[in-house]
């Protein structure tokens, strides 16, 4: 069941590099992951020898192209459980986001409802719909949080009893906290409270990390990003039914997305092309289909598995060292790897220029949770996040780079 992590390793150049001297310790997956050879092949594959546009050409390389793209889409619907022409290539989940806020909620809510959603979403799950929810007149709830990073469900309760919320934007799994929300259970209550609500989720930190049955989770929209899930940059999804997708109006309009235009106006293709304008991201799609391929490989049981081993390990050195505050859960089986720390009397970015110069890469900052951090009072955290190239190994240098931070700063 678990894989090798020394042998994966050589799957990722990056990793093989010096940085500022050192080994180059990487504990920034949260942010963007590495990328293996495989992925890298089938991006080049594409542009040296099946290198054309899709989906109107009618000449065999063109075909080519078109059947890595679509069966990119393919690949990524078994890995996610989802039906293909619900998937919707995005250029990350941010766009994912913002097609729900355009195509959905500004379209179809109206004044006097209400949108729930949680302090702890990323920017890409609480800008879009905030924003619309300021044009639109619309009034925003929030899920408040419990004392160990976990959305407090009872309050959440309360905020769905007048049964005006008809829009949810709740985050799978939290970038700053490593918190996993139970979003299926959240759907239900959202559903028993209006029948009509419809449940967006972000999925940014969960398809990387979990096994996700789209399907299963019995949500409207999940946002997906390829770039943290070993994929390339520039390439996400948006998964939901066919047919709701059908029902809505297009996000971004132009090429491709047509099925007829005439002066005056267009009619749609049929989905998801529909919300496909312009040339798609034909590499990114290939090397997005060979990040998939590596993942299945390793297996994501085996990958939740091998995260919770280290996040305890990570967890415990982080308890054990003095003047540490760790943001979230302490049960790894409820939490990601994604592990935000406060080092008492030291600036979260001293602490990320001491370990960067020993070449240890966390991230330090706000991590686009400005609502989260205010909620936590604090205006930035320290956050190491591990993922399957990880192991041990990477934690001493993390924890030395500290206490160095600890050393040089602290008054
Ligand atoms: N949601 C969460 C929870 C994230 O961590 C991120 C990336 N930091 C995003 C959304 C946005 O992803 P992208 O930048 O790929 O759109």
């Amino acid at each position: 069941m678990a894989f090798d992590v020394a042998t994966l390793r050589k799957e990722f150049p990056t990793l093989s590099r010096e940085l500022e001297g050192h080994r180059l310790v990487y504990l920034d997956s949260a942010a963007s992951s590495q990328t293996p050879v495989r992925v890298l092949d089938a991006m080049d594959h594409y542009y040296r020898w099946s290198r054309s546009n899709v989906h109107r050409g009618v000449y065999p390389l063109a075909e080519e192209a078109t059947d890595l793209y679509e069966g990119a889409r393919s690949s990524l619907a078994r890995f996610v459980d989802a039906d293909p022409r619900g998937v919707v290539f995005t250029k990350n989940a941010t766009e994912a986001c913002n097609l729900v806020a355009y195509s959905w909620v500004r379209r179809e809510m109206h004044p006097g409802e209400a949108i729930l959603t949680t302090v702890m979403e990323h920017h890409a799950n609480h800008v879009p719909f905030t924003h619309a929810a300021n044009e639109r007149g619309l009034e925003v709830r929030h899920i408040p949080l419990t004392s160990d990073g976990q959305l407090d469900l009872e309050a959440a309760g309360e905020l769905l009893a007048d049964g005006r919320v008809t829009f949810a934007a709740i985050g799978h799994v939290s970038n700053v906290l490593g918190t996993i929300n139970d979003v299926a259970t959240i759907a239900d209550m959202v559903r028993s409270a209006n029948p009509d609500a419809m449940v967006q989720v972000d999925g940014a930190q969960a398809v990387p990390h979990l096994a996700v049955s789209f399907r299963d989770l019995g949500v409207d929209f999940y946002a997906v990003t390829g770039h943290k899930m070993l994929g390339p940059t520039g390439i996400g999804a948006l998964l939901a039914d066919p047919d709701r997708l059908e029902s809505m109006e297009p996000f971004l309009t132009g090429g491709d997305m047509i099925r007829d235009v005439t002066l005056e106006g267009a009619t749609w293709n049929d989905v998801p092309q529909k919300f496909e304008a312009g040339t798609p991201m034909i590499a990114e799609a290939a090397g997005l289909a060979a990040a998939v391929d590596v993942l299945t490989e390793l297996g994501m049981d085996a990958v939740r598995e091998h995260e919770v081993a280290l996040t305890t390990r990570l967890l415990d050195a982080l308890d054990a060292m003095p003047s540490i505050e760790v943001h979230g859960p302490r049960d790894p089986q409820v939490r990601g790897g994604a592990v935000s720390f406060a080092v008492d009397g030291v600036h979260p970015h001293d602490v990320g220029a001491m370990l960067g110069s020993r070449g240890v890469c966390v991230r330090v900052g706000h991590h686009c949770t400005k609502p989260l951090m205010r909620s936590l009072g604090v205006n930035a955290t320290v956050r190491a996040s591990v993922y399957v190239y990880n192991d041990a190994d990477d934690l001493p240098p993390l924890i030395d780079g500290i206490e160095a931070a600890q050393a040089f700063f602290a008054r």
